[in-house]
């Protein structure tokens, strides 16, 4: 990668961890003793997304008790965010794969073997036993942060009790493979359980880690965790924005080996007026906005065929 990255952030030692008390490395469990959900906070699923990692440490520091139910705190793609380095940020997105893409139920019962897929199997178990999970995430560009909230009314519901950030897009997830928080009853409209995927900002910017710790103080608090209290002395920012619901139709998956080239320098959430504006190209084939008032979601530079270059979404509240 030529291009070169500031890097603002600076990894913590996730080793004292690494034990653990689930029997799974870097998976821990406070149990309250109290009927209650099991309420998790998933750090690193992408190994160069630091901010997720220094919010959860910095739980573990706060020497926390649930107030009821189980509170579970795990790095899950601990391997690949052992080999972060500032010289070449980006790399250490996964070993083998992406281990966000690997949710759905044939690949987990399936035969392939990577150490995503075998990290899956092995958080699966715990995974099937959480009630509600937050997966703490950030992104290549300066976006605003924003969560992903699954196709469902009950994500958007959730995304609007914890109350941040501002964005809420609810999408289906990804041509390449299922997400975490689409496994199981997570993705299942009849089921109590739910799931929020929250984009805390850019990688390596500093707001990344406040957003990180605020959005997981305030779902703590809604899951009931948590004392209103603890959460509002932790808080960097008190504020509440209103929020903002987008509906993502769908991914532009990439057909062509190389990243997308982009008409326009675009970070997220640009709104293009006009159906059938041309905003970048695919190899040599155009790619354009599908509805007018069209919002760009989450533009992707990096990554070529067969990953999402960019979500299409409009406003629906
Ligand atoms: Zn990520």
């Amino acid at each position: 990668m030529s291009q070169a990255y500031k890097v603002d952030l600076a990894p913590v030692d996730i080793e004292p961890y690494r034990a653990g008390n689930t029997g799974i490395p870097f998976v821990t469990t406070f149990d309250s003793g109290a009927d209650g959900p099991h309420v998790m906070v998933m750090a690193v699923t992408h190994g160069n997304e630091l901010c997720g990692a220094i919010a959860v440490e910095w739980l573990f520091k706060q020497e926390i008790k649930p107030k009821k139910g189980k509170l579970t705190l795990g790095f899950s793609n601990w391997r690949a965010y052992q080999n972060f380095s500032a010289a070449d940020p980006l790399a250490s997105r996964f070993v083998d794969e992406d281990i966000n893409r690997v949710w759905d139920e044939e690949t987990l019962d399936g035969d392939r073997m990577t150490v995503e897929t075998e990290r899956a199997r092995e958080l699966r178990p715990l995974i099937d036993e959480v009630d509600l999970l937050l997966d703490i995430h950030s992104m290549t560009t300066f976006c605003e942060p924003l969560s992903l909230s699954g196709p469902h009314q009950k994500g958007r519901d959730f995304a609007r009790a914890v109350s941040i950030p501002k964005y809420v897009v609810s999408d289906e997830g990804h041509a390449a493979g299922k997400r975490m928080r689409d496994y199981g009853g997570f993705g299942d409209p009849a089921s109590a359980k739910n799931a929020l995927l929250v984009e805390c900002g850019q990688h390596w910017e500093k707001r990344s880690e406040q957003v990180a710790r605020d959005v997981m103080l305030r779902y703590l608090s809604h899951c009931g965790v948590l004392d209103e209290d603890f959460v509002q002395e932790n808080l960097w920012n008190t504020a509440k924005p209103e929020q903002k619901v987008i509906e993502v139709s769908g991914p532009y998956t990439i057909t062509a080996d190389q990243p997308l080239s982009w008409k326009d320098e675009y970070i997220g959430f640009e709104m293009i007026k006009k159906a059938g504006t041309v905003i970048g190209f695919d190899g040599d084939k155009e790619v354009t906005t599908p509805y007018d008032n069209c919002v760009l979601i989450m533009p992707n530079r990096i990554k070529g065929k067969g990953h999402s270059a960019v979500r299409f979404g409009r406003y629906v509240d």
